[in-house]
């Protein structure tokens, strides 16, 4: 496979090979605000590359959309745009040519990744959260509802709740412990206080890259095509105040605190040849309506882990603790789905709009993407190496999550990291 003049993106343990891509926003020292395109450990910075005039090949107007500060108008530029500017990077990066890598402007050009602050990659206007693995809303659904854990909707719809755009933050930013109502018991009466039972949710999420006429539905089988790429989401929840708010509409406050996106969109395109057809349905369940029917749908097999870092374990320097590996291929609705359901009605979607598959959990105990599932609501605690337990998140807890996909013949391909840590309740 082809490799690149930057030697960081030819390591096979990388993330961002030559044909990852991977495009993000950051802010640095003397530049403000800029994109950047990752390879290997380094960053282009894409504004400095169009001023240098490496850019001037692209149409204009994607040219100018790379120069700006964050994606969203190269999402508007459409599926043409964003393969000619990848296009273009490949080959600029590439190790059979040497136009960047002889530039008089490559060292302003290319700047190591840690010195950067990442930033979310595009202002989401909206950001929709789904509920899309069977195994998870079965071990949820049993949790809080033992003798009706699957509702009758569940394997027709892919169920979903719209979440809150103003409080997703890039990966990094602490969160803090938030305050909420919550009940002992189903009825009553509820306190206010510090959340007690403060859960992740290991979550894959898709960005929009071109939108629809409000009014318009999205076809399933034209869905993909609206999709430009895919982060690693964290869904933090408060599972105490979830569980006596969520009846009757759905999760609110438990949701709404903060939710932790990867920094680096990596382009269906660059996924494109690791992608498998998907699933068939499991014998005997209900085939979708019609609309749901989507002619060629595909997996994306991201292996996912969940890692967790205590306060103790960073002071004795010990490694973060991984608490979960799963795949995202095995995932009962796929995106196409999400997106044709949620645009059935006509709601429109906007470049930049942020979809999340909800929680990534698999079949067995150690697949599960959620403190909740983990611990089996607190019921079987798990080991730390400091040899502290956990039942759900404590203060001082980091959450580290990663997600790559690998291929035979094809170099690993990743989309990074999604951490946080949470700080002490304010209240
Ligand atoms: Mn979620």
């Amino acid at each position: 496979m082809s490799r690149s003049w930057v030697e960081s993106a030819n390591k096979p343990e990388t993330d961002f090979p030559l044909t990852n891509l991977a495009l993000g926003a950051f802010s640095a020292e003397g530049r403000g605000r800029r994109l950047g395109a990752r390879i290997g450990d380094m960053v282009a910075d894409l504004h400095c590359m169009a001023e240098s005039g490496l850019l001037d090949s692209l149409d204009g107007r994607v040219r100018d959309a790379l120069a700006g500060e964050s994606l969203n108008a190269f999402l508007e530029c459409g599926s043409e745009g964003w393969h000619s500017a990848r296009a273009l990077l490949l080959s600029l990066f590439s190790g059979a040519t040497s136009i960047l890598r002889d530039h008089k402007h490559c060292s302003s050009v290319m700047m190591p990744q840690w010195g950067l602050s990442m930033r979310l990659p595009c202002e989401v206007g909206d950001y929709t959260d789904f509920y899309a693995s069977l195994n998870h809303a079965t071990n949820v659904g049993s949790m809080f509802r033992p003798t009706n854990p699957l509702l009758p909707n569940w394997k027709h719809l892919p169920v979903g709740y719209h979440g809150r755009a103003s409080s997703l933050i890039p990966t990094g930013t602490p969160v803090r412990r938030p305050q909420g109502q919550t009940s002992a018991t189903d009825e009553g009466p509820p306190s206010f206080g510090p959340v007690r039972l403060l859960d992740f949710e290991l979550e894959v999420g898709a960005i929009i890259g071109t939108g629809n006429q409000l009014g318009t539905p999205i076809d399933v089988n034209r869905a993909w095509s609206h999709i430009y790429g895919m982060v690693i989401v964290n869904d933090w929840s408060a599972r105490d105040v979830q569980k006596w708010e969520y009846q009757p509409l759905g999760p609110f406050n438990a949701k709404n605190f903060a939710t932790t996106v990867s920094p680096w969109v990596v382009s269906m395109e660059a996924l494109e040849p690791y992608t498998e057809p998907a699933l068939p349905r499991p014998e005997g369940d209900p085939q979708p309506l019609p609309y749901l029917q989507c002619g060629r749908d595909r997996a994306v097999p991201i292996n996912l882990e969940v890692a967790i870092l205590s306060e103790s374990m960073r002071q004795k320097g010990i490694a973060p603790h991984v608490l979960c590996r799963t795949n995202f291929r095995e995932m009962y609705w796929s995106f196409a789905q999400m997106l044709a359901h949620h645009t059935s009605t006509g709601c429109n979607m906007r470049s930049g709009d942020l979809l999340a598959s909800g929680t990534v959990s698999g079949s067995t105990k150690d697949s599960r993407g959620s403190m909740l599932e983990l611990s089996w609501r607190g019921t079987e605690p798990i080991s730390l190496p400091d040899g502290s337990e956990r039942k759900f998140l404590q203060d001082g807890d980091e959450v580290i999550m990663r997600g790559y996909c690998q291929a035979a013949g094809l170099p690993r391909i990743g989309l990074g990291e999604c951490r946080g840590v949470i700080q002490p309740c304010a209240g």
